[in-house]
């Protein structure tokens, strides 16, 4: 059995759709199960529907949710014919009435809770997945749909739920098995659940669906877990900045994993985890050239000083200086207890004498953080800054890698510097505006072909 799942762009119109289809079903033998994003684009539709609504701003949304509606129905009628393709469009008209209806209901309360964010933004894979099981269903192919809250169940924290895998393993047993087993092919929707007990939708965060897909691989032990996107796999930077990024054959799970957290869109930060678990090999692949060979992240891969670059900016940087407790015993765990406590995921340390630094990406508690770091110490907080990282699984073999690195940011204002304690992962904090320039610098440096 292997997990196949395919991104916005991959569902993202008719054609695609069909693409789709002809990649499973070159895949029947091997026991498909499907996991859809929403058609490219519509997420962030209806977070905007989501938003003006909620601002009072109620003609717009509605203008936006039938323009959203007009689309579904465009491509539904292009892919099916006479009835399925009537009976679908009634299917996905009643969910377009349901979010109108939500809209005003956002008006009226002039709220938006995170709760209600994912009503809304869960509504593009329900649409999604009905859609590609009945087009998957006219190419011949036996696809049965699944309601993923059913399967993917969650906590309740809204918009970045957290997955719980002993109930998602239990259910994927109990709802997706019986369908495999029986010859068929499930597909189900990625990125959204629901809250334990109480079976209220949940999102698992954006860009959520590939880890949908490692979790329910993770679940039924498939024997692969396939991410088809837009571009030929995990490449040495991302295409969309650096010019002549390189496509990754095979990478390790550690290194594909830094990647993801430190910028590679390509894949949802937390997707290795549940493959690693299980030794489950990942495979990134391109929809629109299905002959290619894609990447293979799996546990063994060529060791390189270099593996890829990556970045992110919109990340802040905050300092806590405390010149008299900093050496004293327990202050760190004091510290990072603080933003536990405030929900606040780390990513990049450092740390000197009289300061701690540290970067974050969600500010969303930042106030009452910065309230509770004051206890500790004098706070700086940094906004605007991006980090850049080089990921190489031998970086640290001799010094020349990392030497070549710092060369290669040259003149670059570096804020702070960490080199991650497994030795695979170099990161530097930049100005915001600096990430791109920067990488551009360090895959210049290591991967351009230089004429003799
Ligand atoms: P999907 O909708 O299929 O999930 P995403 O847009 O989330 O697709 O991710 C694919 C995009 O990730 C690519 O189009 C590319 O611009 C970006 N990306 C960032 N870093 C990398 C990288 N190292 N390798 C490949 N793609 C990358
Ligand atoms: N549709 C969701 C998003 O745009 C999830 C995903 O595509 O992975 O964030
Ligand atoms: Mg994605």
């Amino acid at each position: 059995m292997i997990v196949c799942k395919f991104g916005g762009t991959s569902v993202g119109d008719a054609d695609a759709i069909a693409r789709a289809a002809t990649i499973i079903d070159a895949r029947r033998a091997r026991q498909p199960v499907v996991v859809v994003s929403a058609l490219g684009g519509a997420t962030n539709q209806l977070l905007q529907i989501a938003e003006q609504a909620a601002k009072g701003q109620l003609i717009g949304a509605l203008r936006a949710v039938e323009g959203l509606r007009d689309r579904h129905l465009a491509e539904t009628q292009r892919l099916l014919t006479g009835d399925d393709a009537d009976e679908v469009c009634t299917e996905l008209s009643a969910m377009f009435d349901e979010l109108a209806a939500l809209a005003e209901a956002l008006r009226t309360l002039g709220d938006l809770t995170p709760r209600s964010l994912d009503a809304i933004a869960s509504l593009g894979e329900q649409l999604s997945s009905v859609l590609v099981v009945a087009a998957f269903r006219q190419h011949g192919l036996p696809a049965e749909h699944l309601d993923a809250r059913q399967v993917m169940i969650t906590d309740a924290n809204f918009t970045r739920a957290e997955p719980q895998t002993d109930a998602i393993g239990e259910a994927a047993q109990r709802l997706v098995m019986p369908l495999v087993r029986a010859g068929k092919i499930p597909v189900m929707g990625g990125f959204i659940g629901s809250s334990a007990g109480g079976g209220v939708t949940t999102t698992l965060g954006r860009g959520g669906s590939d880890y949908s897909a490692s979790l329910v691989g993770a679940a039924l032990q498939a024997e692969a877990i396939e991410i088809w996107t837009d571009v030929d796999g995990m490449l040495t930077a991302d295409p969309r900045v650096v010019e002549g990024a390189r496509l990754i054959e095979r990478i390790g799970f550690e290194e594909a994993s830094e990647l993801a957290s430190f910028g590679a869109k390509v894949l949802h930060p937390n997707t290795i985890a549940p493959a690693v678990m299980r030794g489950i090999p990942v495979w990134v692949l391109n929809s629109r050239r299905p002959e290619g060979t894609g990447t293979l992240i799996a546990f063994d891969a060529p060791r390189r000083s270099v593996t890829a670059i990556a970045g992110k900016s919109g990340v802040t940087l905050v300092k806590v200086r405390s010149p008299r407790m900093l050496l004293t015993e327990g202050f760190m765990r004091t510290l990072f207890e603080v933003f536990a406590r405030h929900a606040t995921s780390v990513d990049v340390v450092a740390t000197s004498e009289v300061s701690v630094s540290v970067t974050i990406d969600d500010t969303t508690n930042l106030e009452a953080l910065v309230v509770d770091l004051r206890a500790l110490g004098d706070v700086t907080i940094e906004r605007n800054r991006g980090i850049v990282s080089v990921v190489g699984n031998g970086l640290a073999d001799g010094g020349a890698a990392m030497s070549q690195a710092l060369a290669a940011i040259g003149d670059l204002h570096v804020h702070m510097l960490s080199l991650s304690s497994s030795r695979i992962n170099l990161t530097v904090v930049v100005d915001g505006e600096q990430v791109a320039p920067a990488m551009r610098r360090l895959h210049d440096a290591f991967f351009a072909v230089r004429a003799r």
